[in-house]
């Protein structure tokens, strides 16, 4: 259903009605850097892109989008000083940095297909592209925003005096009481687009370059990437909030300086996840991974429902009590989804199912308040103005942008699908790894009941007779100590072949 999509420019400041200029929209996520697993945290920034990209689509738009892999080493802090992470993961494990690179942008990748998250078009990798960032680095030292140091070429923020204005900050700020670590830097916000491997030790990743051997800056990766695989400027950068006061600002001087072209028409950034320690990092302790969410039972699922209990521009506080009471919310979802009576009220009317959406699609449509849209579904699903197809087709189009896989069970350790029915004064809760046909559901029910009213008059012989259909329909029967029958179907094909046919 095309709407008018509202979204916050951080470099407006600003909530902006959304008008792309190119078709696809660009879109250009900055993407992980590959020297240990993602966190949670991490990860929360990729799932919002991920509602945005969705609800572009949605909105009826074709998109490009790319995420980059940093696989090539940049140094720990945005100072340009510091460890190599990459350098610094290989020691820790021992392997060289290449197979460090190739084994985390696999589990990256994993992840992500376990979230949900869409394939980027492209996984443009930094090792991939180091000729671009060198000839961007060219073109830059062409138009003199560059200068040489010992250590390596650096980019003159002096020369773009915009420098500060995306960030919002006060350039005294920026300078003043910096000078410590600023080596031979002219100002404290200039950064390296070139380093120059140590003279007295060979890195495992580095390249010739017109200006000696060494390797990229991570700003300029970023940038080299989006120009290689996108239109400029691009429709939309996305990021979490810790880029925008270095990473972004040193992307949109380089990308700007060097093409005379806006690098981006709007700027979306994603809040962080925190832990009452503070920010979630790979340099602290705070640590948690979704293997950790797993072993304590929260599927991928039940975390990407965590993150849809808040803005993505507002910090979300992580507990592992939260987290599970997103995954019971996630059950229970599936639960009233699944015992939707598809046979109630006939037909899908389109209007009926496109008004019922209006709450969805405004909470979409307004900067993408998932909050708001969780409540608008829950509140579509407990209506009674839709017939039962009409509710799954509403289910549909909202899981569109939910990508909670609503409309099939989880079996990657999502809950289990279960519904309960009551049927001759019998409960009968049946289970199932998808969605069970109507005419199944009955059979088992009816099945079930009689051969409840079977044993409470103590006829074992009728009783025994049902229980033989049953496990040749593999459906497995369970008396519960509460009176009630669990029912779990095994294959769905199978149990309708044996119970359901006519
Ligand atoms: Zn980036």
């Amino acid at each position: 259903m095309p709407k008018s999509l509202f979204l916050y420019n951080t470099a407006a400041a600003a909530k902006e009605l959304f008008v792309p200029e190119n078709d696809p929209v660009a879109l250009y996520c900055c993407g992980p850097t590959v020297y240990n697993y993602a966190h949670i945290g991490n990860l929360r920034t990729y799932i919002f892109e991920d509602v945005l990209k969705r609800a572009l689509m949605w909105c009826g738009y074709g998109v490009r989008h790319v995420v980059n892999i940093t696989d090539v080493g940049h140094l720990a802090s945005d100072a340009d000083t510091g460890e190599d992470k990459m350098e610094k993961g290989a020691a820790r494990e021992g392997k060289s940095v290449w197979d460090i690179a190739a084994f985390y942008t696999e589990r990256f990748m994993a992840d992500i297909v376990s979230l949900a998250v869409l394939q980027p078009d492209i996984w443009p990798r930094a090792t991939e592209h180091i000729p671009q960032m060198i000839a961007l680095v060219k073109t830059l030292e062409e138009k003199g925003f560059t200068y040489r140091t010992g250590d390596g070429i650096y980019f003159d923020t002096a020369r773009f005096p915009s420098y500060c204005d995306f960030a919002r900050v006060d350039p005294s700020s920026l300078r003043a009481g910096e000078r410590v670590g600023m080596g031979e830097k002219r100002c404290a916000t200039d950064f390296a687009l070139w380093k120059f491997s140590p003279a007295d030790s060979r890195r495992q990743m580095e390249w010739q370059s017109p200006w000696g051997v060494g390797f990229p800056g991570w700003h300029i990766e970023c940038s080299a990437m989006s120009l290689a695989h996108l239109p400029q400027p691009l429709d939309i950068h996305c990021g979490g909030m810790d880029h925008i006061r270095v990473h972004h600002a040193n992307e949109i001087a380089q990308t700007e300086a060097a093409t005379g072209k806006k690098c981006a028409r709007y700027w979306m950034h994603g809040e962080f996840l925190v832990l009452d320690k503070g920010k979630m990092a790979k340099s602290g302790g705070n640590f948690v991974t979704l293997s950790t969410l797993k072993e304590r039972g929260i599927s991928p699922l039940g975390y990407r429902m965590f993150c849809y209990t808040a803005h993505y521009r507002t910090p979300l506080t992580f507990s592992f009590e939260g987290a599970l009471s997103a995954e019971q919310g996630l059950a229970n979802l599936r639960k009233v989804i699944l015992s939707i009576d598809k046979s109630r009220g006939g037909g899908v009317n389109i209007d009926y199912v496109d008004r019922a959406l209006e709450p969805f699609a405004d909470a979409i449509c307004d900067d993408l308040n998932m909050p708001r849209a969780v409540a608008a579904l829950w509140e579509g699903l407990r209506g009674d103005k839709l017939s039962g197809a009409e509710k799954l087709a509403f289910v549909r189009e909202a899981d569109r942008v939910l990508g909670l896989d609503l409309l099939k069970t989880a079996e990657d350790g999502g809950a289990a699908a279960e519904v309960t029915e009551e049927f001759n004064g019998c409960v009968i809760t049946l289970t199932a790894s998808g969605v069970l046909p109507q005419s199944l559901k009955d059979a088992i029910v009816e099945r079930a009941a009689r051969r409840k009213k079977a044993k409470a008059k103590r006829d074992f012989g009728a009783a025994d007779k049902i229980r033989a259909e049953f496990t040749e329909a593999g459906v497995e029967v369970k008396d519960m100590p509460d009176g009630s029958t669990r029912c779990a179907v095994g294959d769905i094909g199978l149990a309708e072949r044996v119970l359901a046919g006519d």
